[in-house]
């Protein structure tokens, strides 16, 4: 039997493995936004913010990494799968994830603590957005909080 402190301990490094994933691909974004999706522990699609190169208001991070990987699958759907992401998911970003049906939102910052860095935000949680959808998705805040803020700076 797996002691349950080992495997918070594995889940942890895990988590923070991915997500400095979604930081180095956030230093190359327009905007410091970096977004990985994985499956069973293996990276399935990275992506970046590319609001300015693509003249697309919708090119955030999470919405690119989306569309990356249901093309790269020919499934609109992404059940089984997690989004890393450097930032919580704005209204947008959240309800795409509600549409592929993620399992998981694993996230940085919060949208809070981007609006106290006054960053541009929407002020709507990720979680108020699946709470009024059809899904039930879980949502961890704060992994590698302070190397995703330093972005900001
Ligand atoms: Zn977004």
């Amino acid at each position: 039997m797996i002691d349950h402190n080992f495997y918070l301990v594995i889940t942890k490094m895990n988590q923070e493995y991915f997500m400095r994933l979604a930081l180095e691909a956030a230093k190359k974004g327009d905007w410091p936004y970096g977004a990985v999706i994985v499956k069973d522990d293996e990276v399935a699609a990275v992506a970046y913010n590319t609001v300015q190169r693509d003249s697309d208001p919708s090119a955030h991070a999470e919405i690119n990494v989306i569309r990356i990987l249901t093309a790269k699958i020919s499934k609109p759907t992404l059940e089984g799968y997690s989004i890393y992401t450097t930032c919580e998911p704005c209204p947008m970003c959240a309800t795409a994830c509600v549409w592929t049906g993620v399992s998981e939102i694993i996230c940085g910052v919060s949208i809070q603590d981007l609006i106290s860095l006054n960053q541009a935000q929407i002020h709507i949680s990720c979680e108020e957005i699946i709470a009024k959808s059809f899904r039930n998705i879980k949502v961890t805040k704060g992994v590698l909080k302070d190397e995703c803020l330093a972005l900001f700076k």
